[in-house]
């Protein structure tokens, strides 16, 4: 697949080990973009990633980095310009679900979930600017979720991070529109990826109209979308199967 306008472009995914992140890095890495495949812990996930698209004859980089922490996000940033060129497309798709109750939620564990869904974008976000914003031209993605606006199983620090995050992207949108900079948000339902497990093993299918889970390649289709619309910005696209109308 090819989109308008992207076709030598360095894209930077965060978490693309594994789930919906390495459906993104493949779609954009068949779009013809050098992906650099970020992970926080699963090196070899990452590097089977990698050998897929080097294997299908595309360009694309390994990077470890906590994106919750700023200095790991810099050397993020660094290296992947190293490697294949300055960031053009960002992904920030990168989070964590820990499931809790309301009366299991402390303050600890609150800060923990903001600073892996939210502050990473963020971080991200402002990593990668300046080389847009300098040649006018540039697409970011945000992976938010159906509970930014709905209540979801995950819990309010779920919640809050992901409305956070529709929050960044509508303002971070604003702001860059006359740089040529588009700034989305793709809002998934339940995906079958390892952190969708447990909503499948609660029998989450049953409960989307369609009658089953989405895949992660859904929602890739959705991110490429967005990255080949220069005049969609500053929206959220649901991918949820007709579970929650928006
Ligand atoms: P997943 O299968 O659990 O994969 C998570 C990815 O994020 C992994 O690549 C992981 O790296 C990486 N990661 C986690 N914390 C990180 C950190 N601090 N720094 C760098 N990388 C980190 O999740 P998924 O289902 O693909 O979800 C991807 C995104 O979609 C998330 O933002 C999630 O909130 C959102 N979403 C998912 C669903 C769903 O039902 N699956 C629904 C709505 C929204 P390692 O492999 O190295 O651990």
């Amino acid at each position: 697949m090819t989109v308008a306008g992207t076709g030598a472009r360095v894209a930077l995914v965060t978490g693309a080990s594994r789930g919906i992140g390495r459906a993104v890095a493949h779609a954009l890495a068949a779009a013809g973009m050098a992906v650099a495949v970020n992970y926080r812990a699963r090196e070899q996930d990452a590097a089977a990633v990698v050998q897929s698209i080097r294997g299908g004859g595309g360009r694309a980089v390994a990077i470890a980095a906590d994106v919750a922490d700023s200095a790991q996000v810099a050397d993020m940033a660094a290296g992947a310009a190293r490697e294949l060129g300055p960031v053009d497309v960002l992904v920030n798709n990168a989070g964590i679900a820990s499931q809790r109750g309301l009366d299991d939620l402390d303050e600890a564990e609150f800060n923990r979930m903001l600073a892996a869904n939210l502050t990473s974008a963020f971080l991200c976000t402002q990593a990668v600017l300046p080389h847009m914003r300098a040649q006018r031209w540039g697409r970011i993605v945000n992976i938010s979720s159906i509970a930014a606006r709905g209540a979801g199983a995950i819990g309010v620090h779920y919640n809050a991070a992901k409305a956070g995050m529709e929050g960044l992207t509508r303002g971070y949108a604003a702001r860059l529109a006359a740089d040529c900079i588009t700034v989305n948000a793709v809002a998934p339902g339940p995906i079958d990826t390892d952190m969708g497990a447990p909503l499948k093993q609660a029998g989450a299918a049953s409960r989307v109209p369609v009658g089953r889970m989405g895949t992660a390649e859904e929602v890739a289709q959705a991110v490429m979308m967005v990255i080949g619309n220069p005049f969609i910005t500053g929206q959220t696209i649901a991918v949820n199967g007709g579970l929650l109308f928006t």
